[in-house]
């Protein structure tokens, strides 16, 4: 067979590892990117600073030898820190089991590593400041953009494979030029901002190391994941206007603790916090833990953007076998399962089989893809919508702290007990749509167990194990 030349659009985290994955297949590769090279320029990686790596994401990794070095540059977080607006903090595990954890860690530490590891390939060659401005349906040729001179040149491979993110140039000339093309995307009404903790003056961490962070208050939440080196990125969710999609005010009155019946509305959204003085109201009275630890809170909540988040989902993800949506670019999902860059490495992995399988009959190969991958974006997209309430409202809702507990127990006792969250989480073997379908099923059972019980020690777990093998995985 000739030599093949695939061109990937975007060097983010899907597309270097994407391009490592290709060229050992011997194909030739050519990464089109429209930032600078992250490796010599003073940018971040974009969005987040942080991630939460876990099994779906480290799988792919160990296929193409990077998993160790990511591990080492890790830090394991073994449940949820619960931080209540009084009393003590809690730690929820993530799982029963010993070893299932997940890792924080840096998004540009692991873009730069899988960057660095692709160049170590001949067959790979990087284009920095080069932006995809268009893609031709017909011919499979790019439009790409100088990001310096702003000239225009048209490419093509033997095949184009789109990884430019959830703004994807490629997919948007695919909706403008494929008849019939699915897209939809619908935002969330809350946005997120990036603040910060710093070290210890000691040098170590402020807070426990070995977790994740959650401040959970229903109509909105902050949550922290530590850095090597002592800091912790904080994210707070929040609403990003006071009054709903409808025009209707958001109704948030807190009572007023020392006027029993009365209430008076608080400040529950970005659009409200436009000074120093309404910032710090709202922190002191929402997070008064964590203010002593965010000295530089006004100065990062008014620097940095306030990002939006969204769902897209979007179909068929292939144009004959000219061109492959991939990652974000198909689709990208909040934040909250902590999975969308794990999908999008799980998508590299699927992919690399059905290369294996069909060698470079691309329309063949990416027809089998979409279908074999398009049910489980679907249901982790869902799983990451729903998890959004979970973290936000049920973590503080003494029925689910019950349940986690019981899982926690079940976990423990027996080895094929798995909750929702460890199936996504920690089975990188069970389709994301089996893990939906099993764990709300698991959910709803034991919810409704928890909620007759004042103590999980009174719940029979033989009893639970049995009811729980008996739902169907198909
Ligand atoms: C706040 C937040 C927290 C998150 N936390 C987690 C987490 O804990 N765990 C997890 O698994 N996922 C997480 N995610 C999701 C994760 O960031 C994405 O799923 C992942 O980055 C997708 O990778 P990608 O390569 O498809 O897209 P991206 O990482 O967005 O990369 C796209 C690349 O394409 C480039 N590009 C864009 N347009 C063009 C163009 N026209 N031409 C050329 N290049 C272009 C961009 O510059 C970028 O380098 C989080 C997301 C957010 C917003």
């Amino acid at each position: 067979m000739p030599e093949q030349k695939i061109i990937i659009i975007g060097a983010g985290l899907a597309g270097s590892l994407l391009a490592i994955y290709l060229a050992k297949k011997d194909f030739r590769v050519e990464v089109y990117e429209a930032r600078p090279d992250m490796r010599n320029a003073e940018i971040s990686a974009g969005r987040s600073i942080n991630l939460a790596l876990s099994d779906r994401g480290i799988a792919a990794l160990k296929e193409v030898g990077m998993d160790e070095y990511m591990l080492r540059e890790a830090i394991p977080m073994l449940g949820r820190n619960i931080h209540p607006l009084t009393g003590e903090t809690r730690l929820l595990p993530y799982s029963g089991r010993q070893g299932e954890y997940i890792n924080s860690v840096s998004r540009a530490g692991l873009n730069v590593a899988l960057m660095n590891e692709a160049d170590m390939h001949d067959r790979v060659r990087f284009f920095f400041g080069q932006k995809c401005v268009g893609f031709d349906c017909r011919t499979g040729e790019a439009l790409i953009e100088n990001a310096e001179t702003g000239e225009k040149t048209s490419l093509k491979g033997d095949t184009l494979i789109a990884t430019d993110g959830g703004g994807s140039a490629v997919r948007d000339s695919i909706l403008h030029g494929v008849p019939r093309f699915n897209f939809s995307q619908t935002f969330l009404e809350h946005g997120y901002k990036e603040l910060h903790i710093p070290p210890a003056p000691d040098g170590g961490f402020m807070m426990e190391e070995n977790a994740l962070h959650i401040w959970p208050r229903h109509q909105f939440m902050m949550i922290a994941l530590p850095n090597i080196g002592g800091s912790f990125t904080c994210t707070l969710f929040l609403a990003h206007e006071c009054r709903n999609a409808n025009g209707s005010e958001r109704a948030l009155l807190v009572q007023n603790g020392g006027n029993a019946g009365r209430s008076e509305r608080a400040l529950s959204s970005f659009d409200q916090l436009t000074s120093e003085q309404t910032l710090f109201e709202f922190f002191n009275t929402h997070f008064p833990d964590a203010v002593p630890m965010m000295p530089t809170l006004a100065d990062d909540f008014f620097t940095n953007p306030t990002g939006s988040l969204g769902t897209i989902k979007c179909f068929p993800w292939n144009v004959g076998g000219r061109a492959l949506l991939l990652g974000d670019s198909a689709h990208a999902v909040v934040p909250f399962y902590g999975q969308g860059m794990n999908c999008a490495f799980e998508d590299c992995r699927v992919l690399d089989s059905l290369i294996d399988k069909h060698g470079a009959d691309w329309e063949t190969v990416f027809t089998e893809y979409g279908s074999a991958r398009k049910i489980n974006t679907d249901a982790i997209a869902d799983m990451a919508e729903e998890n959004f309430y979970e973290m936000r409202d049920a973590v503080a809702d003494p029925v689910f702290v019950r349940k986690r507990e019981l899982e926690t127990k079940l976990e423990q006792t027996y080895p094929d007990y798995f909750s929702k969250y460890s199936m996504v989480t920690f089975r990188e073997d069970m389709p994301y749509s089996v893990a939906k379908e099993k764990g709300n099923a698991q959910d709803r059972l034991l919810m409704e167990i928890c909620a007759d019980v004042e103590n999980v020690s009174a719940i029979d777990l033989n009893y639970v194990m049995e009811l729980t093998r008996g739902i169907p995985t198909n």
